[in-house]
């Protein structure tokens, strides 16, 4: 069988067993393949990433007036699901060093809000976070870690998988991301117990009883079993994209680097990325919006590194703790074309475009 072919038998397979509902043989072995991949105890498989923040706040208890932490670069879903829960997120710098959440604004945040209630950690763009320090701090103060894994699936942190690293980890199968069941996501931790109660939350929260009793709130957040079977198929081939990925980055990276003014992602001995986007900063006199559109002028993708939260009109009134760090790469970044589907000279074409920009002397 071809290495794309597997989708369709696992669908076919749903279709055949009539199992075309939230729960079903595809779902099962959908949760064991990937927390036997990541090496997590227990799985859930949701309807997104972002329903899998929010039940991991819940398990973590945080609730109505709750702090949480929470990076201030990265993606609006990170955060919104602490609004979902009436908690309030107060947003933490980066570090230049690693993207990611910087441990010293960290231990100042835990200073100023020594009652916050869980820490989310994100490892964008495929780089993992300095976990070391992060979970120091958090087991000190008894605060429980959840890892926003959605971008890294497949990026390991000194030989463990970024989001087993902490109590939940979190990955995301929507469209853009680096394996796709076209929406969905998972949930996993090393609680089999917080793993089965957030099944049971996600399925409406149904007593196990004949008449439809709910004790709880429920939530409609299970994935179904069609998307189940086509993540398997697409878990198979997770390796395959990351070897392509990790391609299209030293590509550029052996092109681009010497150029004045381009500084590539960071790279750290502990770190093994999945290469998700390939992404630069830019120091010098060519800014961002000139590649961007010169990108866009030849009909080519790329985009700017996450807006702020605390720069974001909704989260105004949020804490942020830090000096600026992840301002300066939101106003310096650049995530180059990184599908895996791109060519040699689909590569070249965007390479030429950059070179020659940043020439003009
Ligand atoms: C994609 C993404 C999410 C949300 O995942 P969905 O499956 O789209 O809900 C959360 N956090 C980050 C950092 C993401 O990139």
């Amino acid at each position: 069988m071809s290495d794309e072919g597997y989708e369709m038998q696992y669908v076919q397979e749903a279709f055949d067993t009539n199992w075309i509902a939230p729960l079903g043989h595809n779902v099962n072995m959908f949760e064991k393949e990937l927390a036997d991949k990541v090496g997590a105890r227990a799985a859930a498989a949701l309807s997104s990433g972002t329903a899998a923040i929010h039940l991991a706040l819940k398990a973590a208890g945080v609730g109505e007036g709750d702090i949480v932490f929470c990076p201030s670069l990265t993606f609006s879903a990170t955060a919104n699901p602490i609004i979902y829960q009436n908690a309030t997120p107060v947003f933490i710098d980066s570090d230049e060093k690693t993207w990611n959440m910087c441990p010293d604004a960290l231990e100042k945040a835990f200073d100023k809000y020594p009652n916050v209630k869980a820490v989310i950690v994100v490892h964008l763009y495929g780089l993992s976070a300095d976990m070391d320090p992060i979970v120091e701090q958090c087991k000190r103060r008894d605060v429980a870690i959840i890892e926003d894994a959605a971008e890294s699936l497949g990026t390991y942190y000194k030989g463990k998988h970024t989001g087993t690293i902490g109590d939940y980890g979190v990955f995301s199968f929507n469209g853009n991301k680096i394996i796709t069941t076209s929406g969905g996501g998972m949930l996993v931790s090393h609680n089999e117990e917080k793993i089965a109660k957030v099944r049971f939350w996600a399925t409406q929260s149904r007593d196990p009883a004949r008449h439809y009793q709910h004790s709880e709130l429920g939530y409609n957040y299970r994935m179904s079993n069609v998307l189940a079977g086509i993540g398997r198929g697409q878990l198979k081939i997770l390796d395959q994209r990351v070897q392509k990925k990790k391609y299209i980055f030293e590509r550029y990276k052996r092109e681009l680097e010497g150029i004045e003014g381009i500084e590539f992602m960071p790279d750290h001995s502990w770190n093994e990325p999945n290469y998700w986007l390939s992404s630069i900063l830019l120091k010098g006199k060519v800014r961002p919006i000139e590649i961007m559109e010169a990108l866009e002028h030849e009909n080519i993708e790329s985009r700017p590194l996450w807006k702020p939260m605390h720069l974001q009109p909704y989260f105004r009134e949020c804490d942020f703790i830090g000096i600026g760090a992840a301002e300066d790469l939101y106003h310096n970044g650049v995530c180059l074309p990184s599908d895996t589907k791109m060519t040699d000279d689909d590569l070249s074409q965007v390479i030429t475009i950059i070179k020659r920009l940043c020439s003009r002397g």
